[in-house]
């Protein structure tokens, strides 16, 4: 068996994987696709001490340092279902797709998440040439230009707000007839000068010239007319889903479907812990996601030393 089993090869499974075999303790990482949403992102402007990089760039980065210790690396290979050990010193065991079963002592859980897509013309098309998700990551990149976010909840009109203060213009769009965020950022977003809320949206089209966005069509839910407006970016906000499906019933998940956590990254199940963006950690991002899987690994570690 392996004394600490993780499942995830993005940022926080990379950096559980290294923290855990430099402990000099067995251990083995199972990877969808190694990297995780790290492969999908242009460029990369706050990891600290990087001030530029590229995802497939840090990607093979994160490979290439889990390769350095004798870390069991199944790339390709997904999880299916996983069984907390029954007893106090018995065995997690996890099972794969492919109907392989692995036991392990200790189990870090590290599926990340994946942003929804709002599924119009457009969307796929300009993903990095003006779509965009993470305002954290993406805002700077449009800076003094005209951007609209979709999506008035939280995420959506905290995403507004942000962008706001670096950006011309900002229009929110909400499929709904009102915002469904808390007051107090209501009362904050229109407060400001340079954002307009439009209400009872539905987002029909992102339109561009081959090259970059150039605007949004929406359907105006009452009206029934379509208008067009003209932008040079769209955030999409409405919702991070956790790749937490498959475990249901093994360790308690919030009402999003977030792994909940302690601050030692330790689960509801014992000898199971978990990092990164499938848990209840505020703020998504890859230096957040990378701390939780050190967490994560050395309270797996003390597990061990415990058993
Ligand atoms: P992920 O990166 O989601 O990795 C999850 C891993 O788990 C993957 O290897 C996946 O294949 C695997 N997995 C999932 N389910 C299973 C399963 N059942 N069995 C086996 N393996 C499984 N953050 C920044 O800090 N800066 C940025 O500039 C930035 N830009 C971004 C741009 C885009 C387009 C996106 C989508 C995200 C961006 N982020 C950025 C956010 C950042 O990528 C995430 O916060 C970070 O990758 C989370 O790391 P993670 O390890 O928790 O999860």
């Amino acid at each position: 068996p392996y004394d600490v089993l993780i499942v995830g090869g993005g940022p926080a499974g990379a950096a559980a994987a290294v923290y855990a075999a430099r402990k000099g303790v067995r251990t083995g990482i199972v990877a969808e696709r190694f990297g995780g949403q790290v492969q999908d992102t242009a460029g990369i402007e706050n990891f600290i001490s990087v001030p530029h990089t590229e995802g497939p760039e840090m990607a093979a980065a994160l490979q290439r340092h889990v390769a350095e210790y004798g870390v069991d690396v199944m790339n390709g290979q997904i999880a299916a279902a996983l069984v907390p050990a029954s007893e106090p010193g018995a065995l997690a065991e996890l099972r794969l797709v492919n109907g392989a079963v692995l036991r392990s002592k200790t189990i870090v859980l590290a599926p990340g998440a994946r942003w929804r897509r709002i599924n119009v013309p457009g969307e796929t098309e300009y993903m990095t040439k003006g779509v965009a998700y993470c305002p954290h990551c993406d805002g700077p990149l449009f800076k003094g230009k005209r951007v609209a976010v979709i999506g008035g909840g939280n995420s959506g009109v905290e995403a507004a707000i942000d962008l706001a203060g670096l950006t011309a213009h900002v229009t929110l769009i909400e499929y709904d007839s009102k915002l469904r965020a808390d007051g107090i950022l209501q009362d904050k977003l229109r407060s400001l000068p340079n954002v307009e809320i439009i209400v009872s949206a539905q987002t029909t089209e992102i339109r561009g010239d081959g090259a970059k966005v150039t605007g949004l069509s929406y359907r105006d839910r009452e009206s029934g007319d379509t208008r067009d407006i003209t932008l040079d970016g769209v955030f999409v906000q409405i919702g991070l889903l956790p790749s937490t499906e498959w475990l249901k019933g093994a360790v308690t998940l919030s009402r999003f479907g977030e792994i909940e956590i302690d601050r030692r990254c330790a689960t509801s199940a014992p000898g199971v812990f978990a990092a990164g963006d499938a848990t209840i950690v505020p703020y998504k991002q890859i230096v957040i996601a990378m701390g939780e899987g050190a967490t994560a690994a050395l309270s797996a570690f003390d597990h061990l030393v415990r058993m």
